[in-house]
């Protein structure tokens, strides 16, 4: 059987970006801390779930100041948004970075991931929950365009033309703008890093 150590270690192996050394290090910084720390750190972990809730409409993660909402957003509840531009972005960190450089002013999807290339759309957790929100926003008539904010690796490039699929009969229905940021954001990089000039000019850019 493996010791604490190892059982810790195998926990934080499982984060984005961390390796098995990584995460022993993780483990042996824990040891250095003294147990009021420990117990505040895993009280926060044992409440994440129940504080934060997921929004009905962007499924972001949120926690609203207003404890009445529970089921949409704070950016979804802002009625100075501009609902003619829906911008759909892989994961939380991207739609907060976007946020964060104060450029774009209008609603969101977060897919939750990208899809994996050799995966079809079938299999893809978000897909019916897009088509239906972009169907019921294009039935109110206000929406004109849809921003493909994913980074341009390969991966973002299969999602991209998965996404492009998916909404194709609603873009021959009604008629609405699909754009991709433009190359400022080089091959591969990360909107969640991508700083404030660059995210600036690849949404100027937009094709
Ligand atoms: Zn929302």
């Amino acid at each position: 059987m493996s010791n604490n150590i190892d059982k810790l270690a195998e926990y934080f192996s499982k984060f984005p970006g961390i390796g098995p050394r990584q995460s022993k290090r993780f483990v042996y910084f824990l040891l250095t801390r003294d147990d009021q720390y420990l117990k505040e750190l895993s009280e926060n972990i044992l409440s994440l779930k129940k504080s934060v809730n997921i929004c009905q409409i962007c499924f972001c993660y949120f926690q609203s100041k207003n404890p009445t909402a529970k089921t949409q957003c704070d950016i979804c509840r802002d009625t100075t948004r501009d609902d003619s531009v829906f911008m759909i972005v892989g994961k939380d960190a991207d739609m907060e970075n976007i946020e964060k450089n104060n450029i774009y002013n209008g609603r969101y999807f977060i897919l939750g991931g990208y899809l994996p290339i050799l995966k079809n759309s079938a299999s893809w957790v978000r897909s019916k929950e897009l088509f239906k929100l972009i169907e019921r926003e294009l039935e109110k008539g206000t929406l004109k365009e849809i921003i493909l904010a994913l980074s341009l690796n390969p991966e973002g490039e299969n999602t991209i033309y998965h996404i492009q699929q998916i909404l194709k009969p609603l873009q021959e229905k009604y008629s609405f703008k699909m754009s991709t940021l433009g190359k400022g954001l080089s091959t591969g990089s990360e909107l969640e890093y991508s700083d404030d000039d660059t995210l600036k000019n690849a949404l100027k850019n937009r094709s």
